[in-house]
């Protein structure tokens, strides 16, 4: 079983040093090109700055062939930016500038919502179906799910915020699991996925 991270733009090195000891070495795919992408079971996008990433993602000849594997089923785990890019909805962000997206996850969600980068903050998540305890959020400069449509499934909630949804096998978080030291949500979204036949 192939799992790759989307390795463009954001905290790629993070995404690969939290799934490092959850894969046999041979099976993390740094995706780059639409080759590596041929070869991956799943894929964990980043977060980082999605307006650059959705560019990167066109220039790279990305673009249209990841929305392909979206639309056959291929499980994402979509953090922050990564969780942008694959939105229904964008609300105008504060910031003015929105990127393209998937259009696939039933959310209306705004960039940046929660301020400026010293307006990152960490909490508790409580994250569905997720023993010990609640999950280390870790939010920066991070999206609002303003709000969740019928095909969207809330799995997470800061207080009573959604900060994670679930479609199908895409699972989208406002914060970073890749930041927080904590695998388990890795380690849950890693049992869903199978090698394609
Ligand atoms: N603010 C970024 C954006 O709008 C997301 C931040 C992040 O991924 N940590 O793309």
């Amino acid at each position: 079983m192939k799992v790759g991270v989307l390795a463009l733009q954001g905290d790629v090195p993070e995404h690969l040093l939290a799934l490092a000891p959850l894969l046999p070495k041979g099976d993390l795919v740094p995706t780059r090109t639409p080759a590596d992408l041929a070869r991956i079971d799943a894929l964990f996008l980043p977060g980082g700055e999605s307006t650059t990433i959705a560019r990167l993602l066109q220039k790279a000849g990305l673009w249209t062939p990841i929305g392909t594997r979206l639309a056959k089923g291929m499980p994402v785990l979509a953090t922050c930016a990564g969780f942008i890019l694959l939105a229904r909805r964008l609300a105008p962000s504060p910031a003015g500038r929105d990127p393209p997206t998937y259009g696939l996850v039933d959310v209306t969600i705004r960039r940046n919502d929660y301020g400026a980068q010293r307006e990152s903050f960490e909490g508790p998540v409580r994250v569905e179906g997720l023993a010990g305890g609640p999950f280390p959020g870790v939010f920066i400069r991070a999206p609002r799910v303003v709000s969740v449509g019928p095909e969207a499934k809330p799995f997470a909630w800061r207080d009573r915020e959604v900060v994670g949804v679930r479609q199908g096998t895409i699972w989208a978080t406002t914060f970073h699991p890749e930041l927080s030291g904590d695998l388990r949500l890795h380690r849950m979204f890693l049992k869903m996925v199978r090698p394609r036949t």
